[in-house]
């Protein structure tokens, strides 16, 4: 299906073949044709999508041209993200007139003040500063005829939920909503039924798969021996630009530092972190100037970042959606990715579970030649084979390579 049969606008068409998009991806497809005949529409998508597209192509063909009060409000749960739409849509409406600004906290409010002053169509924000405009009268939102609520599911999850209800009990009631959310918990079915009007869902089904571009393996290491396996991994990989997960902030920063010992190329981005730090830090991770950035899930999430060779997880994610997010980083539009996750004994539980969330089980893979200090793991897998057991863990069968776990045995 052509973009062109999708009803979409002259300059937006135009801003599409700029963009050397060639045909609409399955939610834009499906999404596209819903918002344009006025339906308020729930999306369910992973990163890597195009989702952006999918709500931000057709609002900009309905919205008209510019005038000086805000008509279209897309809320995002970071900075990183405000920015990254705001980058997408200066992409999508650079044949229109129409003009955006970008609200959030960590900066002065000199900017913002004179962009809103002067009158923008577009205001895309995170919850908290966007209050602060409202309550000062700074922005007001009456003529609003569009609202975004995107990555509604970790909006929950960072405590937004009450800031982005009294956004929305400022909205004009008369408007189209659409809703973006990997996952959609009670408080979110319940955000649905009081601000959307007999929505449609676009699930495009696929949220649970990695991408199938990107390999995917585990490195089962002992906790003391996890930077060392970090570092040989980065020394042998053939990587072009690489991204290392860390469960916190602290051990972001600690990785940071030694991989810079390493004479690696580092930027390291959480959210204690100044607005200015993550600014350069991904500013300099697009423009190649760093090779590694090394993230916390919070900060990384949805982040556009093409072209990642390789996800490393330092720590295995917490929620399995996290892996799929993170892993989304890599592989994107086709290109081929890896993602490599270190895992520890601790973590059989949340390997079982990303491998329950994902519908597949994910290689363990033993490094060569690296000098593992705790190879009880290995070593029974190997006993396990000579002896010619079958292996089960918890009673799946493994068909090769390595795994942590408890060992049943079984004669044949
Ligand atoms: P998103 O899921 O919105 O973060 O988009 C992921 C990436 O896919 C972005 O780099 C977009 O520029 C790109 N993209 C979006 N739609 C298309 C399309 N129809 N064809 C090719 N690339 C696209």
């Amino acid at each position: 299906m052509p973009f062109r049969s999708l009803g979409l606008s002259g300059p937006v068409l135009e801003a599409i073949e700029a963009m050397g998009y060639k045909e609409p991806t399955p939610i834009q497809a499906k999404a596209i044709p819903l918002i344009m005949a006025g339906h308020d529409v729930i999306g369910s998508a992973q990163t890597g999508t195009g989702k952006t597209a999918a709500f931000v192509l057709p609002i900009l063909t309905k919205i008209g041209s510019h005038s000086p009060s805000p008509r279209l409000l897309i809320l995002e749960p970071t900075r990183e993200l405000a920015n990254q739409v705001d980058v997408a849509m200066q992409d999508f409406a650079r044949k229109t007139n129409l003009t955006s600004v970008t609200i959030y906290g960590g900066v002065g409010y000199g900017k913002q003040l004179e962009a809103l002053k002067r009158g923008v169509d577009i205001v895309i924000a995170t919850p908290g500063r966007l209050l602060d405009h409202l309550a000062k009268g700074t922005c007001r939102l009456d003529q609003l005829k569009f609202l975004v609520l995107d990555e509604a599911d970790r909006m929950l999850d960072m405590g937004f939920l009450p800031d982005v209800k009294k956004i929305i009990a400022r909205c004009p009631r008369e408007r189209q909503t659409m809703l973006f959310s990997a996952t959609i918990p009670p408080q979110i079915d319940s955000l649905i039924k009081h601000t959307m009007r007999s929505p449609h869902v676009v699930d495009i089904g696929t949220r649970r798969s990695p991408a199938e571009t990107v390999k995917h393996v585990l490195y089962p290491v002992s906790d003391t021996q996890k930077s060392d396996l970090l570092r040989e991994l980065l020394e042998r990989v053939h990587y072009e630009s690489v991204i290392v997960f860390c469960r916190t902030k602290i051990r972001a920063d600690r990785i940071g530092l030694l991989l810079r010992k390493n004479n690696h190329s580092v930027a390291v981005i959480h959210s204690n972190r100044s607005q200015r730090e993550r600014d350069q830090a991904l500013q300099g991770f697009r423009t190649k100037k760093v090779e590694v950035l090394v993230a916390t899930d919070i900060a990384a999430r949805g982040l556009d970042i093409a072209d990642v060779s390789h996800v490393i997880n330092y720590d295995v994610p917490q929620h399995p959606e996290d892996y799929i997010h993170r892993i989304g980083r890599t592989g994107r539009a086709q290109n081929e990715g890896d993602a490599f996750t270190l895992m520890v004994a601790e973590d059989a539980e949340h390997v079982r579970s990303i491998e329950r969330f994902i519908g597949q089980k994910i290689e363990r893979v033993k490094l060569e030649n690296f000098n593992y200090t705790y190879t009880a793991l290995f070593d029974e897998a190997k006993r396990t084979e000579k002896d010619g057991y079958e292996r089960k863990v918890r009673g799946v069968r493994l068909s090769g390579g390595y795994f942590f776990g408890k060992v049943k045995r079984r004669r044949r």
